[in-house]
């Protein structure tokens, strides 16, 4: 995220500097994660989340034709098993419709099959829009193209104070081992960026921007099966989850997730006792897999505004001006789209 918004603003800009604590970019929630370009289905109509998907998904594919930048449009399936889920297919479409998704298919059975034929599936609704990237492709061209416009990456710069004195004032790097005067900070720093808010003197209870770790773990298969597409069940009534599905990376690998477990901490070790529920959740829709097939893969960690059953939230981004912190923008739970 800091680097797309370091590229465009640094085309406007002199004297963009992006911060970053670790050796290299993008070695957080930006490279633990399912690499899909969402079309927008799911998320409650109104919200940021549903209108940034949709414009994102029509901004995205043509500049990765243009910078090179690995993808492929592989269309998901969202697959339903019983007459249950076939009536909900419906109201999935109709909900997309909403969000502004207007290029969704109803298939009957025999149509999904055809398109994958190793699923067992009643009705499915088919998504063209959706994609998958190389997400490091495309934080490299931001990175690149950034740079080139004048703009300053710095590696090993973890920020560590923000002075506010009419507005954001100055800027502490490493303990004081940098200082410097800045007139607006972006605080793009994913998992931490309920700290940064707090950082410079923002009550992060009181405004809700205290964060809440969501891990998202993966499995992977072998044998595999052959997909063509990804992959989703009809997703649970009245959870955020999407249930587990398949999806598939450039190399066509299939790994199945993320699921969503809320921990306290930020580490990222994969609970293998997760497989049985994987299994049960998989065979409903990929009645070849075995438990002994799957393994355990990677996982990420959303970072969310809301708890376990908790109402919804959309993403923060927000300029605190109001708040008392002119030159002060959060961004905070930016977290995996679950479309
Ligand atoms: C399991 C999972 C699956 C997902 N699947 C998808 C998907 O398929 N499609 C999709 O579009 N999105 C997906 N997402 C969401 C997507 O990964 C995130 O929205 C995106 O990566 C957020 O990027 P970010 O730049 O905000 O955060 P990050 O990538 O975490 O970047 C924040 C950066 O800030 C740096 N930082 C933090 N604190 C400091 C500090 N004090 N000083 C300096 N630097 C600091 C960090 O080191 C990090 O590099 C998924 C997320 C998860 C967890």
């Amino acid at each position: 995220m800091g680097l797309s918004i370091a590229e465009e603003l640094s085309a406007k800009y002199k004297r963009v500097l992006l911060l970053e604590k670790n050796d290299g970019c993008g070695q957080e929630t930006s490279s633990r994660n399912s690499e899909v370009i969402h079309a927008g289905i799911y998320y409650p109509h109104g919200f940021l989340k549903a209108s940034l998907c949709t414009e994102g998904n029509r901004l995205l594919y043509d500049p990765c034709g243009k910078r090179n930048i690995s993808h492929k449009r592989t269309g998901k399936l969202i697959v339903a098993v019983n007459d249950a889920k076939c009536e909900r297919l419906e109201k999935i479409k109709m909900h997309a419709e909403g969000n502004g998704v207007f290029d969704l298919t109803l298939l009957g059975k025999k149509q999904a099959l055809t398109l994958e034929p190793e699923v067992s599936a009643k009705a499915a609704i088919y998504s063209p829009s959706t994609g998958i990237i190389d997400s490091h492709s495309l934080m490299r061209s931001f990175s690149i193209n950034a740079e080139k416009n004048g703009a300053v990456v710095a590696l090993r710069s973890k920020v560590t104070a923000i002075r506010a004195k009419d507005g954001i004032d100055e800027l502490e790097t490493n303990g004081g081992e940098y200082r410097f005067h800045t007139r607006v900070v972006i605080n793009s720093a994913g998992l931490y960026s309920d700290s940064i808010a707090a950082m410079a003197g923002i009550d992060i209870e009181r405004h809700g921007y205290r964060l809440k770790y969501c891990k998202g773990n993966y499995f992977s298969t072998s044998p595999a099966p052959k997909l063509n597409h990804l992959f989703y069940p009809v997703p649970p009534e009245n959870t955020e989850s999407l249930g587990i599905h398949a999806t598939l990376d450039l190399g066509n690998r299939i790994k199945f997730g993320p699921d969503s477990q809320y921990v306290d901490e930020i580490e990222y070790s994969i609970d293998g006792r997760r497989r049985e529920s994987f299994y049960q959740s998989i065979q409903n829709y990929l009645p070849g897999i075995k438990p002994e097939h799957l393994h355990t893969e990677m996982c990420g960690i959303r970072p969310k505004l809301q708890g376990p059953g908790e109402a919804y939230r959309d993403f923060i981004i927000k300029d605190e001006s109001d708040t008392g912190y002119p030159g002060l923008i959060n961004l905070i739970g930016i977290e995996s789209p679950p479309d």
